[in-house]
């Protein structure tokens, strides 16, 4: 069982420090925080695992504003989110440049959380299982990579997958490629139990939940005693 914290644009290098001090990751769950790129070098010192919120495909280039594998495994970085829905969303990040992220930072020696996910839009067309079955079939197959199903209409929104939607879309993501799949969108304290048992639910990636010490601890317990 993972679960994994991801910051978004929150947590400045002290932020993250102060976190990383606060926190002690329940033993029977694998825990990775996903800083900022700031944010990187300081919650690496502060001793917990960390990945990024992206990496690009080239080691080094003209590529403003990216950062490549390499560079994250030097900061001591042990994975990577890639294909995140606000990426998709706001930066044109496409199916084909999320696979190419992936694909690169394996290679690398990274491990990877690859985001999937539909609109609510998409949901109510019935195009779930085909929007999913695009994204996760240009993906990488390997060890070291995990799916995150995030609907896009539960990221941020406080709106969540009810248990039974979660684990039909994580069976079907199975079908598709023999990974672990950790669900993503509005994971709190509160819901953590009812998604985190659902059978094919090996984890959660938690945005909002993870920014603060007291809620992202309830649910790492939350998964470890589910799964011991
Ligand atoms: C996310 O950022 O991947 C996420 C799932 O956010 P939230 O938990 O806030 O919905």
């Amino acid at each position: 069982m993972l679960i994994a914290g991801n910051w978004k644009m929150f947590k400045g290098p002290r932020e993250a420090e102060a976190f990383v001090s606060a926190f002690q990751p329940p033993s029977g769950v694998d825990v990775v925080v996903c800083p900022p790129y700031a944010s990187l070098a300081a919650a690496v010192a502060a001793g917990l695992s960390v990945y990024a919120q992206n990496v690009h495909w080239e080691r080094e280039g003209a590529f403003t504003g990216e950062v490549s594998a390499e560079m994250l495994l030097e900061l001591g970085v042990r994975g990577a989110i890639v294909g995140h829905s606000e990426r998709r969303q706001h930066f044109g990040e496409t199916d084909e440049t999320a696979a190419r992220r992936a694909a690169r930072a394996l290679e690398a020696g990274l491990a990877v959380i690859a985001c999937v996910g539909e609109t609510e839009d998409e949901r109510e067309r019935g195009e779930t299982e085909d929007v999913l079955a695009r994204q996760v079939s240009v993906l990488p197959n390997g060890e070291r990579i995990v799916v995150a199903y995030e609907p896009v209409w539960a990221i941020g929104t406080g709106k969540t997958a009810t248990p039974d939607v979660a684990a039909e879309a994580h069976a079907f993501v199975k079908t598709l490629l023999d990974r672990p799949v950790l669900y993503g969108g509005s994971v709190k304290p509160e819901n953590a139990e009812d998604l985190l048992a659902q059978p094919d639910v090996d984890g959660a990636l938690v945005g909002g939940a993870s920014l603060d010490v007291d809620s992202f601890s309830a649910i790492c317990r939350t998964a470890a005693s589910i799964r011991s």
